[in-house]
């Protein structure tokens, strides 16, 4: 059995709230949000991370950014705007070995680091 989460709610094993779906990506929300509007967008494909992209499938990245934008658009939150943060390894704590961006907004986010 694969033992990665957010392979494991990919794959319909463990119950996510979708937002958004296409072949490669999937969209769902946070369990524990930290903003308004707290999504977590992932490859269908495992990857454990931004270090791993070497071996990911042709235009993986590309697939994902675009899927951002439409998860902004289901959200509403497009225009109004929103941060997308990817934490790779210890020191950025990781928490999940699987590639994620955080798409945050919904509301005025708190400081920003960069
Ligand atoms: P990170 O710490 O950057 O690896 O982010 C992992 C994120 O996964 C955290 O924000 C968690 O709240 C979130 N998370 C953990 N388990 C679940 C779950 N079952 N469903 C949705 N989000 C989850």
């Amino acid at each position: 059995m694969n033992e990665c989460l957010f392979c494991r709610i990919a794959g319909g094993d463990i119950p996510a709230e979708t937002v958004y779906e296409n072949a490669q990506v999937l969209a769902f929300r946070d369990i524990s949000p930290q903003a308004k509007s707290h999504v977590l967008i992932i490859p269908k494909q495992h990857l454990e991370g931004l270090n791993d992209l070497a071996g990911a499938k042709d235009d993986m990245l590309a697939d994902l950014l675009r899927a951002a934008h439409e998860v902004a658009k289901v959200l509403q939150i497009d225009q109004t705007g929103y941060r997308l943060v990817s934490n790779c390894g210890k020191d950025a704590k990781q928490s999940v070995l699987h590639l994620h961006f955080h798409m945050l907004g919904g509301e005025a986010l708190s400081e920003r680091m960069v």
